[in-house]
């Protein structure tokens, strides 16, 4: 096993058994759901957004441990993060495992999930959170131009 075979176990587990920001946000600006039909994961993507920046971000759902990690790291890389960024961020993690784009992620948690392109059968899993909590964004922004 390779060091980032190792590093992504260790991150991957350990979010699954703990993962951060599994609440739900009550007040929260926007939400989403998806749902992964080949292996069964569903999450829920809440998020708290003002002056297009970030301010809170959760999850809550079940599913596979990729499923769940993935979304507990995507909770920490995104908040404070403003939405351009997000969608930056969500374009690098989609071209990185779906296409043979080389990408140099620069933090640990980014390497890790883009680590999952190892694992093809999982690349659903992974990026489930992610297509949510775009989906979630995305709907932000057709609130605002239609008011
Ligand atoms: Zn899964």
């Amino acid at each position: 096993m390779n060091s980032l075979d190792q590093l992504y176990q260790e991150v991957i587990l350990d979010h699954n058994r703990h993962p951060r920001n599994f609440r739900k946000i009550d007040t929260a600006s926007f939400t989403a759901t998806g749902f992964n039909p080949l292996c069964g994961d569903q999450v829920t993507i809440y998020l708290t957004v003002q002056h297009d920046i970030i301010q809170d971000i959760s999850f809550q759902g079940q599913g596979c441990a990729i499923s769940i990690a993935s979304a507990s790291l995507m909770t920490e890389v995104l908040k404070g993060k403003t939405l351009a960024e997000a969608q930056a961020l969500f374009d690098m993690l989609h071209a990185s495992l779906t296409s043979d784009a080389i990408v140099s992620p620069t933090t640990t948690k980014l390497q890790v999930l883009t680590g999952v392109k190892n694992y093809p059968a999982r690349i659903k899993c992974a990026t489930l959170a992610w297509h949510a909590g775009i989906a979630a964004i995305h709907q932000e922004h057709q609130k605002i131009t239609t008011e």
